[in-house]
């Protein structure tokens, strides 16, 4: 009997060690260790061997059974592994290697400001409006009752895209005021963040790229207390102070009537500090009474209806959000920098 057993157990472990696919294994398989095979042979002659002789043909055939199945599996970990290195030496690479783990990066302080702010004016019930960063001449200036020889025209250095001086990479989001009243019927608020682009030298805060938000609102009866109110109500709720001081004093904008500087009282000193250069004030944006020529030039009464406007920089309010003291750290992708938001 173990004759018997040495012998199927040397043909199978041969078949085994020859076979170069799965196909071959399992012919192994079936031929000894399946029903019908060669070990369930052995067990069903047992009934009809002398009783002495029973126990020990028993014991054989199961240990057949296992050594075969143990040399089977170890031969299809053998193919596994050769299939492997056959992939690996085709592609080049090596399949198996860990990935670099992926890092997950975050919005960038602007756009995580700009979102905020959409916030605050949409729970005021503003619209949020988007408008052309490459402007006609018409929209960027003349509607707004900045015509060509205005002086006004000199204090934004434009970036020309054309010979004929019809485009311009828009000086500011103001041209949305009009193409927000040639498309909305009275009354209306509405907010448009956008980029916006004059020819200055880079320093710590002018940048030839930067980021404005307007506001327009227009309405019967619309007064400089509305836009006092908005903004201070908008200003308290973006920088999270319970009570945020504003003050206007006068200034000039060709397309507002009376307009106004406004001030904030700087959130981050009581008696003066680097960033609002001593003076507790910070300018904060140019605002003022919608000019009639503008909303003559935008298809509105201004007989029947009035408005305000103001126009802020989103980069100078990202630095009194975050005490930033260089509006040039929103322009450089310096991780540094980014990661601490
Ligand atoms: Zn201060």
């Amino acid at each position: 009997m173990n004759v018997d057993l040495d012998d199927h157990l040397e043909e199978a472990r041969r078949r085994i060690a020859e076979a170069a696919d799965e196909a071959a294994l399992r012919a192994v398989e079936r031929a000894y260790v399946d029903k019908g095979g060669v070990v369930a042979e052995m067990l069903a002659s047992i009934p009809g061997l002398p009783p002495e002789d029973r126990k020990a043909v028993g014991v054989n055939a199961n240990r057949l059974k296992t050594a075969i199945q143990e040399a089977l599996e170890a031969r299809r970990s053998e193919l596994a592994d050769a299939e492997l290195e056959a992939r690996r030496g085709a592609r080049g690479f090596d399949p198996t290697v860990p990935g670099t783990p992926q890092r997950r990066g975050s919005l960038h302080p602007l756009t995580q400001l700009q979102r905020h702010v959409e916030d605050v004016f949409t729970s005021m019930g503003y619209l949020v409006l988007d408008g052309p960063e490459v402007e006609l001449d018409e929209y960027n200036f003349q509607k707004l009752n900045i015509p060509a020889d205005h002086p006004a025209r000199e204090m934004q250095d434009t970036f020309w895209c054309d010979r004929d001086q019809h485009l311009v990479l828009r000086t500011h989001t103001s041209p949305v005021q009009i193409r927000a009243m040639e498309q909305l019927e009275p009354p209306f608020r509405t907010i448009v963040p956008g980029r916006v682009f004059r020819n200055e030298e880079l320093d710590a805060t002018h940048s030839h790229t930067f980021h404005q938000v307007e506001g327009l609102c227009v309405a019967e009866g619309v007064a400089v207390g509305h836009l006092v109110m908005t903004l201070r109500t908008a200003l308290r709720e973006v920088l999270m102070k319970d009570d945020l001081d504003v003050r206007l004093r006068p200034g000039y904008f060709p397309f507002v009537e009376p307009g106004f500087e406004l001030d904030v009282r700087c959130p981050f000193c009581a008696d003066g500090c680097r960033i609002c250069k001593h003076t507790t004030w910070i300018e904060f944006c140019g605002c003022g009474m919608v000019h009639p020529n503008v909303l003559r030039a935008g298809g509105i009464d201004p007989e029947r209806f009035s408005g305000f406007a103001f126009g802020f920089g989103l980069d100078r309010l990202a630095m009194m959000w975050a005490a930033i003291d260089d509006v040039r750290h929103f322009l450089e992708a310096d991780l540094r920098f980014l990661e601490q938001f």
